[in-house]
């Protein structure tokens, strides 16, 4: 493909956001990204599906849109499956596949968007489940050489919606395909009590793939806003960890606060919550907003732009550190 001038990126967004790409290109082949990561002496911007990024101002350079597609078995052993998946595979596709073959692992991200290249930078996660747990290892190129790297799983050094890709080596590479280590016997995650009581609604009597994995897509269509009917990014911020002490002492002066023990005496607080609490659940401002029923969510009716939704988000933080001294912080890559 050749690179084009002046593109719009609000179809490559799930926030819809109207801003210009100065050149843009999409990538099916890994020589093609070898060679434009070498020779281009511009900005860089690497896209998958958009969702987990806001723009804010045209993007002065290249975005390269990661299309590289390939779905192959590594390696069958006992009851374990590898799967190298190229990154530019739709994700949920992917679980899609994993949970026709019988592959279990990753039933609980199902409906998550976005891109299979994508999900080892933030360690993707939802339902008691995340990525790290099936990653084998990741192929990235290095943007500096155009060499071919792997990282095992250690040294993706995995956390809470973090790795080394968000952090150390941020711009550093460019993720061109994940394997995971799938099991063809799954022991199933039901702990959430909403996929336990969906899957009673639904009159489950054998649990399956398939039942685990409709169950949290009806949980997630039920939840949150569909990007294709109101912009957004899923949850903007993540949700703060703090000492077990600051915690003891929020909860006296709010009894209802909500809190989740971590090791080492912390604890995850919702961010939704300290933002429900802070008055701003279902506010609009003109084209843009919070979500009336997650309040995790912010969003684009439709013509907002990016630096309005930054502003938000930063007003956001500021009130909710007023009243809880609690700092949270913005899970989106902000462009
Ligand atoms: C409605 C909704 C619900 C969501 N729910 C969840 C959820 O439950 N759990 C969760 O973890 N996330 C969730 N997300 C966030 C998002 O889906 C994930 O972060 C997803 O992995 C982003 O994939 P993407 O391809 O769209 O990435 P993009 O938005 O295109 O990119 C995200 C970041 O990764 C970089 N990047 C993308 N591809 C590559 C690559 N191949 N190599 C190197 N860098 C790359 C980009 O430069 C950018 O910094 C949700 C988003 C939405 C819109």
């Amino acid at each position: 493909m050749q690179i084009q001038h002046e593109v719009s990126l609000k179809a490559h967004n799930t926030f819809g956001i109207d801003v210009k790409a100065q050149k843009f290109i999409e990538v099916t082949q890994l020589t093609e990204l070898q060679e434009l990561l070498i020779h281009t002496t511009e900005p860089i911007l690497i896209l998958g599906g958009g969702s987990n990024v806001l723009f804010t101002q045209d993007y002065e350079g290249l975005v390269i849109k990661i299309k590289l597609k390939g779905i192959d078995i590594l390696k069958e052993e006992g009851d374990s499956v590898w799967l190298k998946v190229a990154a530019g595979e739709v994700w949920h596709e992917l679980v899609l596949h994993c949970v026709e073959n019988g592959y279990g692992g990753i039933e609980n991200l199902s409906l998550i968007p976005g891109t299979v290249g994508a999900a080892p930078m933030q360690n993707i996660g939802a339902y008691g489940v995340e990525i790290r747990e099936v990653l084998e290892s990741v192929e990235a190129v290095q943007r500096s050489t155009g060499e071919i790297q792997v990282f095992n799983n250690e040294s993706c050094n995995f956390g809470y919606r973090e790795s080394v890709f968000k952090n150390i080596h941020k711009d550093a590479y460019v993720i061109t395909a994940v394997t995971l280590k799938l099991s063809k016997n799954p022991s199933f995650n039901t702990s959430y009590g909403a996929i336990q009581d969906t899957l009673k609604a639904n009159e489950v009597d054998t649990l399956s793939l398939k039942a685990i994995s409709d169950a949290v897509c009806q949980i997630r269509n039920s939840k949150l806003p569909n990007p294709a009917e109101i912009g957004n990014a899923g949850s903007f911020f993540k949700n703060p960890v703090i000492p077990q002490a600051q915690f003891e002492a929020l909860k006296e002066r709010f009894p209802n606060i909500v809190g989740y023990p971590l090791p080492e005496a912390q604890v995850k607080v919702p961010a939704g919550w300290l933002i429900e609490q802070s008055g701003w659940k279902g506010k609009r401002f003109g084209n843009i907003g919070v979500h009336a029923r997650q309040a995790l969510v912010l969003v684009n009716y439709g013509g907002g732009n990016g630096a309005e939704i930054r502003k938000l988000s930063q007003d956001i933080q500021a009130s909710v550190l007023e009243k809880f001294g609690i700092e949270i912080k913005p899970e989106i890559n902000i462009v």
